[in-house]
């Protein structure tokens, strides 16, 4: 369905391991958008970032504010599918099926750190890299080569929305090229600094009641705007 011109699938947690497994398999390049309803309203005026997401293979619904508009709209969504919960679920299946996992992104040393707590979760999971780099575009080569080289299957990126998401756009399909072989890439926020301690997510119990954008309002009060 589309909320406000921007297409969000009605996926599950399930379905969307499921479908990260099969397009590994299947080679080519995917790019998987946790939509929340920030990405909405920075799509409206971005043209670029809603041609991303209009192009993207996947835009699972990540935020409460989704799934309101989604049933208020008259099509309810089945579940929330979070960035935050969606990226240990895909390295417990990465560890069970092989794939190579590149962390990239956030502050200096945090995606090493977050990459190595999911192996002592998931021991037989491989990381392909892990490393901040930047987002901007002059950095693109550098970033394409260090990742292409390690043949990861999936690639987490860490630099917020719109900058991960664009990210993915331009260099998937140019790390794929080099690699001669497929690879998923997934926009996840600030999911390693979640991983790592250094951010909270909300307690289960506001999570619950759907208050996980208070909780971060509070922690982050420069956040109001986006919001
Ligand atoms: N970040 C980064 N480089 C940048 C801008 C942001 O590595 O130039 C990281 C930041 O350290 C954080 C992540 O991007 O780990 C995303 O943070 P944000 O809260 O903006 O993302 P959200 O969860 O709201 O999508």
């Amino acid at each position: 369905m589309k909320i406000l011109d921007v297409r969000v699938d009605d996926v599950t947690y399930a379905e969307t391991v499921q479908w990260v497994a099969s397009k590994i398999d299947a080679g080519g390049t995917h790019l998987i958008a946790t939509v929340n309803p920030e990405f909405i309203m920075r799509a409206q005026n971005d043209a670029a970032f809603a041609k991303v997401l209009d192009e993207a293979a996947l835009n699972v619904p990540d935020g409460v504010g989704v799934l309101w508009a989604a049933k208020r709209m008259g099509q309810p969504m089945r579940e929330r599918v979070a960035g935050s919960t969606l990226l240990p679920m895909l390295c417990e299946r990465a560890a069970a099926e092989g794939w190579r996992v590149f962390f990239l992104g956030a502050a200096n040393g945090i995606a090493e750190q977050a990459a190595h707590l999911m192996q002592a979760r998931f021991s037989k999971m491989q990381i392909a890299g892990a490393y901040a780099g930047s987002p901007g575009a002059m950095h693109d080569d550098d970033l394409v080569r260090r990742i292409a080289d390690t043949h990861a299957d999936i690639v987490f990126v860490a630099y917020g929305a719109p900058a991960q998401d664009k990210w993915l756009a331009r260099n998937l399909p140019r790390i794929a090229r080099f690699t001669q072989s497929g690879i998923v890439g997934i926009g996840v926020g600030g999911t390693f600094d979640f991983i790592v301690g250094r951010r909270k997510r909300a307690p289960v119990w506001m999570q619950r009641l759907s208050l996980e954008w208070l909780h971060r309002l509070v922690q982050e009060p420069s956040r109001w705007r986006r919001q």
